[in-house]
């Protein structure tokens, strides 16, 4: 059976194959007029691990691995850096002990013999974390607990529609064991193939919709969380009152209070109905106030991005000068061909242009329907936004920077944050590099504000890389904070974002959030230097 690649996206026969390689060093040739040498991607056999500084306890040797690939594959995340660090085997402190629960009983159990004999314990689900959020700190022990044996949709509840769900269970199987039912849990952040449902609370993820329920906060009924202190159980209630939300403590705590084990979940009816369009606008500036009009009309489209010109162009194959809105609404109730036509009419009146056979209408129940086929700037986006993660794989290596950032911001001030961030990014690249592409869309949308994600490349000095991303991610974070935007829509804080993080939330936070760990990790074992200093 095929593991998962140390060090790329995806699984091991998914790294990339020589054909890509050619095929990304032509496309450098062309944008940058340099010729590189195709990588030599590592194999197994080029791992040299640190030896493990400790032995399982007797209780739980049976479910622990200290295998070299095992331990390197849990080091790091997924973003730039750290597929970096892995393609060069650059591994000085990986965890000493993967341990693999299979049941509550058995996290009890690791997460007992790790808080008694202060080993520090790190919790991971899919390890899909782009802020170093499963990264070993400095410390003498160091125990991953690796939580993807616990995949199971435990018991589904079909007339208050929910779930209680194992917390390990990555997306793909998730959907496959609620299809059968009927049901979905419409959560699909881009990392959705290799993320788990404990992993997207745990660092509030936001799933690919751009509108209305999106965030997995919106999704949980209920979390339980094994912690030092004993087990945190909430109340299964569609809404309360009662004082500060228990589920509110637990959703974004990115395990430095405890290790979720599973989740009531509220679950959906599989959507029929679909529609969508993708509007084209002659600059960036009306496309955004398409988005802006559309969101504060409160149509809640499914889908509401504004692909800037170059996003357009990589993505959806436009010009490289026009802008794209892309719109989609979605229903298992109600057809959506109303709502499609609002949402049209008031992105052309905001300057936008398609033509009607360009709005496709889609009754999941006929599939004989007329729009099988034409998929047009819409399909080319999906597609696009599916092969992405593996496509940036093929980049490890030729000394291309390449890494996406996000933030969020009310609309009065997105003109000037989307200035200053694409100034910084430029000048930074520039500075670096001595070249550089910037580009911008929006993955979600409010009717207060936009939630801005870019994407930047420039092309330095095989070796240089590292270097060179400190240098861009910190100018563009700077610019995010003096904005007055947030470090992160989605993203999570982890290690990486927290000099920003600290910076943005209140102080007197900071002391009451220590003070929760203090009560539930006394030891302080649980993921230190992520959110806060123990
Ligand atoms: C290609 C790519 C695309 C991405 N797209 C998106 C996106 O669209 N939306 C989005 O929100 N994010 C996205 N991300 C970021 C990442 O996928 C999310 O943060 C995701 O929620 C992490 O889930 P995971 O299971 O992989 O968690 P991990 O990476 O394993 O862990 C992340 C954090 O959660 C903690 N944690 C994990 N499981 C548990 C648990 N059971 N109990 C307590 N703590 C736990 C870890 O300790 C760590 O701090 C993307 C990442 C990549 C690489």
């Amino acid at each position: 059976m095929t593991r998962r690649s140390f060090w790329a996206w995806g699984m091991a026969d998914q790294e990339p194959s020589r054909e890509q390689y050619a095929a990304l060093a032509h496309r450098l040739q062309r944008r940058y007029g340099v010729a590189r040498e195709l990588p030599q991607p590592p194999t197994a056999a080029s791992l040299h691990l640190r030896k493990p500084r400790l032995t399982p306890h007797p209780l739980v040797a049976g479910i622990c691995s200290m295998d070299d690939h095992d331990r390197a594959a849990h080091t790091y995340g997924r973003s730039f850096r750290d597929r970096i660090r892995a393609f060069n085997c650059d591994f000085p402190n990986p965890p000493d002990i993967i341990a693999y629960p299979r049941n509550e009983a058995e996290v009890r159990t690791v997460l007992d013999w790790c808080s008694n004999s202060n080993i520090i314990a790190i919790p991971y689900g899919g390890g899909s974390t782009v802020v170093a959020g499963i990264e070993p700190p400095p410390a003498d022990k160091i125990v991953t607990i690796d939580l993807t044996r616990l995949d199971r949709v435990l018991e589904i509840d079909d007339t208050s529609r929910a779930a209680r769900i194992q917390a390990g269970v990555l997306g793909p199987a998730l959907e496959a064991q609620l299809r059968p039912a009927g049901f979905t849990l419409r959560h699909f952040p881009q990392s959705f193939e290799f993320s788990s449902l404990g992993g997207w609370i745990a660092t509030r993820s936001g799933g690919h919709y751009a509108t209305n329920h999106t965030h997995i906060d919106d999704f949980v009924e209920s979390v339980r969380m094994v912690t030092p202190a004993g087990d945190w159980d909430s109340r299964r209630l569609p809404g309360s009152g009662a004082g500060p939300s228990p589920d509110r403590m637990v959703i974004g705590s990115e395990g430095i209070l405890g290790i979720i084990t599973e989740a009531w979940m509220r679950i959906q009816a599989r959507p029929r109905f679909r529609a969508s369009a993708g509007v084209v606008f002659d600059t960036m500036a009306a496309a955004a106030n398409a988005a802006r009009l559309i969101a504060q009309a409160k149509l809640w489209p499914a889908n509401l991005r504004m692909l800037d010109p170059n996003e357009a162009q990589d993505f959806a194959n436009l010009d490289g000068a026009q802008a794209l809105l892309i719109i989609g609404f979605e229903s298992a109730e109600l057809p959506q061909d109303d709502h499609i036509r609002q949402a049209v009419a008031i992105a052309r009146d905001a300057g936008g242009s398609i033509s009607n056979d360009d709005i496709l209408i889609a009754d999941a129940a006929q599939r004989s329907d007329s729009s099988a086929g034409r998929q047009g700037a819409v399909g080319s986006w999906r597609n696009s936004f599916i092969n992405a993660p593996y496509e940036r794989n093929a980049a490890i290596g030729f000394g291309i920077v390449a890494e996406t950032l996000e933030t969020a911001i009310t609309w009065e001030r997105w003109p000037a944050l989307d200035e200053a961030v694409r100034s910084a990014l430029h000048d930074a690249l520039q500075r670096t590099c001595g070249n550089g592409r910037v580009s911008c869309r929006f993955t979600h949308v409010y009717p207060d504000g936009p939630a801005p994600y870019y994407t930047f490349e420039g092309l330095g000095p095989v070796g240089a890389e590292l270097e060179i991303h400190a240098a861009v991610k910190q100018a563009a974070s700077d610019a995010v904070m003096a904005a007055g935007g947030t470090i992160t829509h989605h993203h999570a804080v982890g290690r990486a974002h927290r000099p920003w993080y600290d910076h943005q939330r209140p102080d007197p936070f900071a002391a009451a959030l220590r003070a929760a760990k203090q009560t539930l990790d006394p030891n302080g074992i649980l993921n230190p230097g992520v959110l806060i200093d123990p």
